[in-house]
């Protein structure tokens, strides 16, 4: 399999699940390039320590700008991005940017745990 370049986002409350997530398939994430916004770059990196990741800003700062701009340059593959649908966000308005510019690029993006287990699964050739 190719390295791929991708983007691990998760907002506040999603954070457990995506560090859960990221645990269970370290292995996999491992032959990747990883990048991340940067309190869940740090939270990934803590409770994964042998994952390797690109920090860029945190994402009410600009992160998920950055990660859009990625996407924009084409130097990304896949977006991981548990946004929280029970909870208001500060930088609302960076979200749906993310998720529109990786439409528009048609670069898979998954939101949730289901959804990233079957792209994983579906890379790793597993049924
Ligand atoms: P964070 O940003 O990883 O810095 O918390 C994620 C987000 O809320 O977009």
């Amino acid at each position: 399999m190719r390295r791929l370049r991708i983007a691990l986002v998760a907002h506040d409350a999603k954070k457990p699940e995506l560090a859960d997530w990221a645990a269970d398939h370290q292995a996999f994430l491992r032959q990747h390039a990883l990048v991340a916004t940067g309190t869940t770059g740090r939270m990934l990196m803590e409770r994964v320590p042998s994952l390797a990741i690109e920090r860029l800003k945190s994402g009410p700062l600009g992160g998920d700008q950055q990660i859009g701009a990625r996407i924009v340059e084409g130097a990304l593959d896949l977006l991981v991005f548990f946004w929280d649908p029970l909870t208001a966000q500060p930088h609302e308005p960076d979200v749906r940017p993310l998720l529109r510019i990786a439409q528009v690029y048609d670069i898979p993006v998954a939101c949730s745990r289901a959804t990233a287990t079957l792209i994983v699964r579906g890379l790793s050739g597993a049924p």
